[in-house]
C-alpha cells in the first residue's frame, strides 16, 4: 500500500483538501462548552494492525468523546449482563431519526438501537458497580485500556455543562423508566451518561480503540483478546448501520466503514483487518456528525479503497 511517508502524505493532503468545509457546519451550542472549540481544527490518526501509526494535523488536540462512548459502553454492558439481557431492553434497528429523538420511543417496547441517546442511556443504566463512582471508574478504566492511555480523564467543565442542559436526556430516561425499560435513580443514570460523554480523548486514542475492533477484539500489539469476537462483531455491525445517526445510510454509500460520531467533533472508524481511525473536526452537520471528519474519511476511503461494501 506504499510507505509510511506516502500514507502520512495522503493524510496531510486529505486534511488540506477538506479543512475549508468546516464553514458548512456549526459548533454545537446546546452543550455550551462545545461551542468554545476552534472551528478550524482538524486532525487524524490511523493505526494499522501491525501497530504502526500515521497522523496529521491536530491529532493531539483533546475533545470530549461524546457519543463515540456509546459503542464502548455497550461492550462493557454486554460483558456485564450478556447479550440477551441487553438486547431485551434495547433494539438493533436504525431509526432514521435524530440522535436525541423521543418520537420512536413513545409507543414502542424499547429504544431502537444503542447508538441513539435513548438506547445509550438504557445501556449505561446496565453498567454494574456498587455506586456511581465505581461505575464511572469502571467505564474510565475500560476506555483507558482500549485507548492504551492511562491519562484519559473527565472534562469537568463539559460534564457540568451537560448536566446543566441535559433535560432532553432526562426526559428520555424518565419516560423509559415509566415504560419499565430501565430502573433505578434517573438522576444517577443520566449523571453517569453525562460523565461517559465528557471523557477527553484525541485522535490517537480513538484510532487505538478502533483498531481493536478492526482486529476483531484483539489488541494487535499485545495480541491480548480485549473484546470477545462475537461482541466485537455486534458492536461493529451497529456502528455500520446506526453509528452516524440519520446519515448512516449515505455514509455507508459514500465512505463504507463502521464508524461512530460524537458531537464533540470526533469520529471513530474501523477498517476490518487493516486500520483503526480517529478523526476530529468540531463543526457539525445538521445531524450532529463532524463535517470535515466525514469528508476526510470519504477521501481516504476512495484513495485507499477502504469501503467494506
Ligand atoms: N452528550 C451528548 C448528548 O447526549 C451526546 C450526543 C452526541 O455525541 O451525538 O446530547
Amino acid at each position: 500500500m506504499g510507505s509510511k511517508k506516502e500514507l502520512t502524505q495522503i493524510l496531510e493532503d486529505s486534511l488540506k483538501n477538506n479543512q475549508n468545509y468546516y464553514k458548512q457546519g456549526e459548533l454545537p451550542n446546546y452543550i455550551p462548552t462545545l461551542a468554545k472549540a476552534d472551528p478550524k481544527a482538524v486532525g487524524i490518526s490511523m493505526v494499522d494492525v501491525e501497530g504502526d501509526f500515521y497522523s496529521a494535523g491536530d491529532f493531539e488536540t483533546n475533545f470530549t468523546i461524546q457519543s463515540v462512548s456509546k459503542p464502548l459502553v455497550l461492550i462493557l454492558a454486554i460483558l456485564d449482563n450478556g447479550t440477551e439481557l441487553v438486547f431485551d431492553k434495547v433494539g438493533v434497528e436504525p431509526t432514521g431519526d435524530p440522535f436525541n429523538s423521543i418520537i420512536k420511543l413513545t409507543g414502542f417496547a424499547k429504544p431502537y438501537n444503542p447508538m441513539i441517546n435513548a438506547g445509550a442511556i438504557a445501556v449505561t443504566s446496565m453498567i454494574k458497580g456498587k455506586d456511581n463512582e465505581e461505575k464511572f471508574d469502571r467505564i474510565l478504566k475500560f476506555f483507558r485500556r482500549l485507548a492504551k492511555n492511562d491519562e484519559l480523564e473527565l472534562d469537568q467543565e463539559t460534564y457540568l455543562s451537560e448536566k446543566d442542559t441535559g433535560d432532553r436526556n432526562r426526559s428520555l430516561a424518565y419516560y423509559m423508566r415509566d415504560q419499565d425499560i430501565i430502573e433505578g435513580d434517573i438522576e444517577e443514570i443520566v449523571d453517569l451518561y453525562f460523565k461517559q460523554c465528557s471523557i477527553k480523548v484525541n485522535c490517537i486514542d480513538l484510532a487505538n480503540m478502533a483498531v481493536i475492533l478492526a482486529n476483531q477484539g484483539i489488541d494487535p500489539v499485545t495480541e491480548e483478546r480485549i473484546i470477545p469476537k462475537k461482541i466485537a462483531r455486534i458492536v461493529r455491525t451497529l456502528m455500520a448501520t446506526c453509528g452516524m445517526y440519520d446519515k448512516s445510510g449515505s455514509f455507508a454509500i459514500e465512505v463504507g466503514l463502521a464508524a461512530k460520531s460524537g458531537v464533540g467533533g470526533g469520529i471513530m472508524a474501523e477498517v476490518p483487518e487493516r486500520f483503526g481511525i480517529g478523526v476530529y473536526g468540531p463543526t457539525l452537520d445538521d445531524k450532529g456528525n463532524s463535517i470535515v471528519g466525514m469528508r476526510v474519511l470519504k477521501e481516504l476511503s476512495e484513495k485507499l479503497n477502504l469501503s467494506i461494501f
